[in-house]
């Protein structure tokens, strides 16, 4: 058993409950490899935001659970080297979807962990909410919980339609399972895909998609039922233009690509809506950058000279979210 706290990690409680107070949200950009995670450390430590580290289901496949673990263990002394002094750094489970994978995290140093039960039934998403809830209060470690349905794909985690949260079983599941946070489906949705052209109209002059607004509504009556409770909002990459056209300019195929409009998440975060999940834009920007030094420089074969750019074009990404989109630039806690 290891403790986050032994590891210099921090839960997302005091996090939360400043950025509803403040009116921002915390970026939760997810991590599969060095570079991603350097670039998420800088952009962090000189905006001066606090920020979680995300591991999904995908990323535990590709890059092994123990070694993210120290990786992101790693990333706290970092950002002390770079001068973060008392670095705000929460390390949390994405989409889990079992006790056994959230209670291995809790025990191996996670300061946060998500139960994705959102698929099952709902008391049976209760139940199995409720049993991590109970396993990772004992250690000060936080739960998110999910109610309703994301449509999209994002690693493993998948489903065709989305089904918004229903704002009238919100007090009850909160109130049930003890969970620290929730996940909601207002319209956001997983990937570089996330909405079909039907399901968007054109804008004549530029011809590109618009995709439909995000249920504001629904945000709204939840927000009603649950005053002050932290709102995560999962799926929310805006899906950059300019990084899909450098892809595609230079031999990619992302053909009506399309994600949330920043001025919706921007407007999000100054709600109860208090994490922001990114990871297919961090993942578009490393491939745009990628993909440019191979078209331009086809001899180079040294993976830092393409590495490094793509390390480069993430840390300009999450930068511009922190500070243009979720509002948490300069928010670290005094202590
Ligand atoms: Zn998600």
């Amino acid at each position: 058993m290891v403790s986050y706290k032994e590891l210099g990690l921090v839960n997302t409680r005091e996090m939360f409950a400043k950025a509803i107070k403040g009116g921002y949200a915390i970026p939760a950009f997810n991590f599969n490899n060095m570079e991603q995670l350097q670039a998420i450390v800088k952009a962090c430590a000189e905006t001066k935001s606090p920020v979680i580290l995300q591991v999904s289901k995908g990323a535990r496949n590709y890059a092994n659970q123990t070694l993210l673990r120290y990786m992101a263990q790693g990333a706290v002394e970092y950002a002390k080297e770079l001068g973060w002094e008392k670095p705000q750094i929460c390390l949390h489970l994405d989409h889990g979807d079992s006790f056994e994978l959230c209670k291995s995290c809790v025990d191996f140093g996670f300061s946060s962990v998500m139960i994705d039960a959102s698929s099952l039934p709902y008391e049976e998403n209760i139940a199995l909410t409720k049993k991590v809830v109970d396993y990772a209060h004992q250690y000060d470690v936080t739960v998110e919980a999910e109610l309703g349905v994301l449509a999209g794909v994002e690693d493993e985690v998948s489903s065709a339609v989305s089904h918004y949260t229903k704002p009238e079983e919100v007090v009850d599941f909160a109130t049930r399972t003890g969970c620290d946070s929730l996940a909601i489906s207002i319209g956001t949705s997983h990937g570089a895909y996330k909405f079909t052209p039907e399901q968007c109209t054109r804008d004549p002059k530029t011809g590109k998609l618009v995709p439909p607004p995000l249920a504001f509504d629904v945000l709204d009556a939840i927000m009603e039922q649950l005053p002050g409770f932290p709102i995560v909002l999962h799926g929310s990459s805006s899906v950059p233009q300019e990084y899909v056209d450098i892809i595609n300019a230079n031999g990619g195929k992302l053909p009506d690509a399309v994600g949330i409009p920043e001025e919706q998440l921007r407007l999000a975060s100054k709600s109860a809506v208090c994490k922001i999940n990114i990871d297919s834009d961090s993942r578009l920007a490393f491939t745009a950058a990628v993909r440019k030094v191979f078209a331009e420089k086809p001899g180079e074969f040294d993976p830092r000279k393409y590495c490094g750019p793509a390390r480069d074009l993430m840390e300009e990404l999450y930068k511009h979210k922190i500070t243009d989109v979720l509002g948490s630039d300069g928010k670290l806690a005094q202590c």
